[in-house]
């Protein structure tokens, strides 16, 4: 009873970290032009949770978000994804990790113009090298998920920034990552869109096999989540709500 055998992810099994920060620095630059955009910074994604890390402007939101992602490498510290040191892997595994595990989406969408809102999402299948008719039903569902099918053959201009950035959500999960990243995802958008894509993603998590990473600088989105970290001057501590 204790072991089912069924679990979908060995990593999360045990109850192991998806993502984990261990003293994280991140320096720019060197000697008096340096800029230390984190300073230290522990961080344990846990399976199937929604974390807001909130901050002003500069205050490393997005440093932070590209190392927990493995776009960028710390300068000191650890971090480790699925149990695995992103430090010790080569370019070529850590693109791997990036296109296996983890989904990016920013709050500039990123779509590519001339493309539908289905061929969008269809861009990483193509290139991991799903098969056609597979990568079909995936898109399909993907989209029908972020509540946007009855636009699949619609171009990013002929939608509203909201409609845009459910086909970029749904882009991130057709590659069926175990973590999404999403940097400033309502930015672009008003008070009551953002709000939908907040529930969006709150619904993703809740759906069950994503974990989700939102950085944001409007204090009313952390409502939704389960975990809320400040992070002020390179330094990360959980929010008294
Ligand atoms: P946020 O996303 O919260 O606005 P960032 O992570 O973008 O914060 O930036 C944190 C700090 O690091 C800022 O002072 C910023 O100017 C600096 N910074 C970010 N990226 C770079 C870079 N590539 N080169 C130099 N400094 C950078
Ligand atoms: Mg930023």
């Amino acid at each position: 009873m204790a072991d089912t055998g069924a679990s979908r992810s060995s990593n999360s099994a045990d109850g192991d970290a998806l993502i984990e920060l261990r003293g994280v620095e991140r320096t720019y630059g060197s000697g008096h032009t340096a800029v230390r955009a984190l300073r230290g910074v522990d961080l344990e994604l846990k399976p199937a949770r929604l974390t807001v890390i909130r901050g002003r402007s500069g205050s490393g939101k997005s440093t932070l978000l590209g190392i927990a992602g493995g776009l960028d490498l710390p300068t000191g510290g650890r971090i480790r994804v699925g149990g695995r040191d992103v430090s010790a892997m080569t370019a070529r595994e850590r693109l791997l990790l990036r296109r296996t595990e983890v989904g990016f989406v920013f709050q500039s969408f990123g779509l590519v113009p001339f493309l539908s809102a289905a061929e969008n999402v269809g861009v990483p299948l193509r290139i991991a090298g799903i098969p056609p008719q597979q990568r079909e039903e995936r898109v399909a569902r993907v989209l029908e998920e972020v509540g946007i099918a009855s636009h699949a053959r619609h171009r990013p201009a002929e939608l509203s920034g909201g409609q845009q950035q459910r086909v970029a959500i749904a882009r991130a999960l057709a590659q069926r990552p175990r973590v999404l990243i999403a940097d400033e995802p309502t930015g672009h958008l008003d008070a009551e869109t953002g709000l939908l894509i907040m529930r969006l993603l709150r619904r993703i998590v809740d759906s069950g096999t994503v974990t989700v990473l939102v950085a944001t600088h409007d204090a009313r989105m952390a409502e939704l989540a389960d975990d809320v970290f400040d992070l002020r001057d390179g330094h990360l501590r959980p929010a008294s709500i």
